[in-house]
């Protein structure tokens, strides 16, 4: 769409949940236009109208689909880039846009993909919870199979208009381990990764936890991951452990983390975790996050220059305090190794 060379705001992200029984991953991503507004190719290829609101323009490896699109292009025909297709139908105020290659949904926002694109938001990570057969289990006393839940959002890089402004979208990506001290006790994980591509449509349920439910006009979305279906904590020692969930993708970093502990039920927490966790108006119990996130910046940050400087893990945090953690970040990231760099490279 016009102008080109410019980032248009986008509402709606690969892999956010759509449906409202029956969820499924979106394939594509929603670009705001009002309705009327002229789509061109953003690639040649030969036209097929997919339906009377939908044309693929399919090239010699990959097929573009612009959907809620009044076609001006003829089945059969061939586009050049920068030939309008058609236009943004009435009411819908926005086109899907997606990429197909060999079969395969991408993200069209991926590096090297369409662009102009930026996106400087930070992702919200909102709660981390365990429960139960649905129901919330506090922290300080978790105990044989439960599910650990994170609640996380994204906000759209760019001023989406009514009545879609201001609504959550999901983040490209969350990551999660659990520690016990400094030990690894389930070392990093991926709770969902739409950077490049659509994720498999049966993984659904893996994905989302029920509550998650995708925006609606002037209605906010709800975006609930699972980090684990059935962490079967029996497999663990009794002790106080910490599960860190981290969105470092993006130039604005979000952790989290929330302290458990593990216990025969006749055990009392320890006096120095009262107070740690709170009751959400979620209605379940999540970490203040807020407080406890200078903590878990400052060690991660602590182990990412360890692991890039080849620093004993002890004196990164020691040149941490001394230095300042808001600086080393910077130190990091002038060296152009943003802190996601290492962090990338300890995937299991
Ligand atoms: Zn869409």
């Amino acid at each position: 769409m016009r102008p080109f060379g410019r980032q248009h705001p986008v509402r709606g992200f690969l892999n956010d949940p759509r449906g409202s029984r029956k969820l499924s991953f979106h394939f594509g991503i929603d670009i705001s236009a009002p309705d009327g507004t002229p789509v061109h190719a953003v690639a040649p290829g030969r036209v097929f109208l997919e339906s009377g609101r939908a044309v693929a323009v399919v090239g010699p490896t990959r097929t573009f689909g612009y959907w809620h699109v009044v076609p001006a292009a003829a089945n059969g025909e061939f586009v050049a880039r920068g030939d309008v297709l058609g236009h943004i139908a009435p009411r819908w105020g926005h086109v899907h846009f997606a990429e197909r290659r060999a079969g395969r949904y991408r993200n069209p926002l991926r590096r090297g993909a369409i662009h102009p694109y930026a996106d400087r938001t930070k992702p919200t990570i909102a709660s981390i919870g365990f429960f139960r057969r649905g129901r919330p289990v506090a922290p300080e006393r978790v105990s044989g199979k439960v599910e650990l839940i994170v609640e996380a959002f994204d906000m759209p890089p760019r001023r989406v208009p009514p009545p879609w402004t201001g609504l959550p979208v999901t983040p490209a990506l969350i990551r999660w381990r659990i520690k016990r001290g400094r030990r690894i006790v389930v070392p990093w994980q991926t709770a969902i990764d739409s950077r490049f591509e659509m994720l498999p449509p049966d993984r659904i349920h893996e994905v989302y936890a029920p509550g998650t439910r995708q925006n609606h006009p002037n209605r906010a979305g709800r975006y609930r991951f699972f980090l684990r279906r059935a962490w079967r904590t029996s497999q663990v020692a009794d002790g106080a452990y910490r599960v860190e969930v981290a969105q470092l993708v993006s130039p604005g970093a979000a952790l989290g983390y929330l302290a458990l502990h593990h216990r025969k039920p006749e055990q009392a927490p320890p006096a120095a975790w009262r107070g740690m966790t709170e009751r959400s108006s979620r209605g379940y119990w999540s970490t203040p996050i807020a407080q406890l996130r200078d903590r878990a910046r400052h060690e991660l940050a602590a182990e990412a220059i360890a692991h890039r400087t080849g620093m004993p893990l002890e004196l990164a945090e020691l040149e941490l305090m001394a230095r300042g953690t808001a600086r080393l970040i910077d130190t990091a990231k002038r060296d152009g190794a943003e802190l996601r760099v290492p962090l990338v490279g300890w995937r299991p």
